[in-house]
């Protein structure tokens, strides 16, 4: 089987029940390259609740999503096949057993080598995900958009939730943190500690205040350089991106590039072998028209391209 979005061109994209971008709801792992999830789970914040929504309101916009990536010259649909997922099983109010629901949801695609792109939730459920990555590939490299490090030791006195996620992830050895780069943080801090605590456990750092100085094109550069040939996994946290563009996430932060300049960035990583993507923190509560969870779509539809481009490079 080849699984492919609706036809808009046939079927209207306002019609139809909605998933990620009209493909069909099914919970299969025969005949696909690629599985659309979303983690309804938002109970790692440590602000506004409410991204639990997130993956109801990108399913939504995202019938607005065409096949065709034209910087990438790539017809996504004919060049994988794939499927909305429908969402992880999660436990509200129960982080540690949601990230078991998480890994086992993922694990059995993974073992498969059907790559799974995730819809959050918080970005606490990176962590079950990348359980599942690095039990089928080891410790992945890491490429992390976040205007957050979220790798401070623990907030509230508790160690899970979405502000220390890839401190557990490196204390767990889910990541190999000397390929693995953090990206966009900005705003402000409790200290240089912050950062200087996620330099410690390895990651290489480029603060959202250096990429202005360096560029788009040589921030492209120093994420190819650092991930190289390993096996990959990209987290994304909308908040990367400045709130004029994406106000609906629950810690926005002042200062962040553009959609355009985001969208740019992630298609240019065609060089890093992911085995995973997931796209966190949309708020649908504060997106009152739509331009975040639409953004969040367009991003997830950059990752499904690079994996298209990987498809075609291979044939
Ligand atoms: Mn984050
Ligand atoms: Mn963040």
């Amino acid at each position: 089987m080849h699984y492919k979005p609706i036809d808009s061109t046939v079927v209207p994209r306002f019609a139809e029940v909605k998933t990620f971008m009209r493909l069909p709801n099914l919970k299969t792992t025969e005949g696909i390259d690629y599985a659309v999830i979303g983690i309804p789970f938002d109970t790692g914040t440590s602000y506004r609740s409410g991204a639990r929504f997130g993956p109801s309101a990108i399913r939504e916009i995202s019938s607005l999503i065409k096949p065709y990536n034209m910087p990438q010259r790539a017809n996504v649909a004919e060049l994988l096949s794939g499927v909305d997922y429908g969402d992880v099983p999660v436990i509200p109010g129960y982080i540690e057993e949601t990230y078991d629901k998480i890994e086992e949801t993922l694990l059995p695609l993974m073992q498969k080598g059907i790559t799974p792109v995730c819809m959050g939730g918080d970005h606490s459920v990176t962590l079950g995900e990348l359980r599942a990555a690095a039990k089928v590939h080891g410790p992945v490299a890491l490429v992390h958009f976040d205007s957050h490090f979220d790798t401070i030791d623990a907030y509230f006195g508790k160690k899970y939730n979405h502000g220390t996620v890839f401190r557990r992830a490196q204390e767990e050895n889910l990541v190999d943190t000397s390929h693995s780069i953090q990206i966009g943080m900005r705003g402000t801090f409790y200290s240089e500690e912050d950062r200087l605590g996620s330099e410690k456990l390895g990651f290489e750092v480029i603060t959202g205040f250096e990429m202005l100085d360096i560029g788009i094109n040589e921030t492209i550069k120093r994420i190819a350089k650092r991930t190289g040939a390993k096996k990959a996994f990209c987290s994304f946290d909308i908040d990367f991106v400045d709130p004029a563009f994406a106000p609906g996430t629950g810690t926005i932060e002042a200062g962040g590039l553009s959609s355009a300049e985001a969208l740019r960035i992630v298609r240019s990583l065609t060089g890093t072998d992911f085995v995973g993507f997931d796209l966190v923190e949309v708020l649908p509560a504060y997106d009152p028209s739509q331009i975040t969870s639409f953004l969040a779509a367009n991003i997830m539809f950059e990752f499904i391209s690079l994996l298209a481009v990987k498809a075609r490079a291979s044939k």
